[in-house]
C-alpha cells in the first residue's frame, strides 16, 4: 500500500507516519529527514539546499524526486509506503505517479492531516524548544505556511481530480485519536481493495 500524508508543518505527519510505519510494516519516506541528513553530512547536496530549507522555501523538483526515486525499490518499501512531506507540487506528484506505475504500483489513498494556523505555531514553538530545528523560528514558519497554502491548492485538487481514495482527518485531536482515524481508514482500504494485486480501478 502507498499512502500520501498531506498536511502543513506541525501536523503530525512525521508522527503519525512513524506509528503507522512499524503497525503496517510500511516505510516512511519524508523529504524533510532526507534533506536534513544531507545536510548534517555535509555533502554538496545538503550545503545546495541549505538556505532554502532555512528559510521555509521548496527545494527544487529533481532534488526530491531523486531521493524518493533512490528509495522506492529498497527492500524496506517492499510492503509499501508512506510519504510524508512528498509530493509538494504537482511536478513531484506526477513524478511519484509514473515512478509507481512504472513499478505496476500506485497510490491508494491520500490522507490530509487539518490543522489550525493557532495550533500549528503552538507546536513549532515546542518543537523548536525540544529538537532546534533551524527552520522552526516565527520567519521560517511564516513562509512555510505560506508556501504549503500555495502547494496545497494545487496538489490537493490534483489529487482529487485522481481516483484516489482522499481522506481528511482532524489533527488536533490527540496523536492516539489520530493514529486511531488513520488506521481505521487504512484498514478500511485494505479491505475494500481486496488487499493488494490490483492496479487500479479501484472505486474512485
Ligand atoms: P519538512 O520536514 O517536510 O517540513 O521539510 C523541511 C524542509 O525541507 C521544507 O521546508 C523544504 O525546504 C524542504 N522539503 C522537504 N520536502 C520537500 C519537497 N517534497 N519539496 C520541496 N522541498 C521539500
Amino acid at each position: 500500500m502507498h499512502v500520501i500524508f498531506f498536511g502543513p508543518p506541525g501536523a503530525g505527519k512525521g508522527t503519525q507516519a512513524k506509528i503507522i510505519e512499524e503497525r503496517y510494516g510500511l516505510k516512511q519516506l519524508s523529504t524533510g529527514d532526507m534533506l536534513r541528513a544531507e545536510r548534517a553530512s555535509g555533502s554538496d547536496l545538503g550545503n545546495r539546499v541549505s538556505a532554502l530549507m532555512d528559510a521555509g522555501a521548496l527545494v527544487p523538483d529533481e532534488v526530491v524526486i531523486e531521493m524518493i526515486a533512490n528509495h522506492i525499490d529498497s527492500d524496506a518499501c517492499k510492503k509499501g509506503a508512506i510519504f510524508d512531506g512528498f509530493p509538494r507540487t504537482v511536478a513531484q506528484a506526477e513524478a511519484l505517479d509514473e515512478m509507481l506505475a512504472q513499478r505496476g504500483k500506485k497510490i491508494d489513498m491520500v490522507l490530509e492531516l487539518k490543522v489550525d494556523d493557532s495550533e500549528i505555531i503552538k507546536r513549532i514553538e515546542k518543537r523548536a524548544a525540544e529538537e532546534g530545528r533551524t527552520d522552526d523560528n516565527i520567519e521560517a514558519l511564516k513562509n512555510r505556511l505560506a508556501a504549503y497554502r500555495d502547494y496545497a491548492s494545487k496538489v490537493l485538487p490534483y489529487y482529487k481530480s485522481r481516483p484516489v481514495r482522499f481522506d481528511t482527518v482532524d489533527g488536533q485531536q490527540s496523536v492516539a485519536d489520530v493514529t486511531k482515524a488513520l488506521t481505521s481508514l487504512l484498514d478500511g482500504q485494505k479491505g475494500g481493495n481486496g488487499q493488494k494485486a490490483q492496479h487500479n480501478g479501484g472505486p474512485q
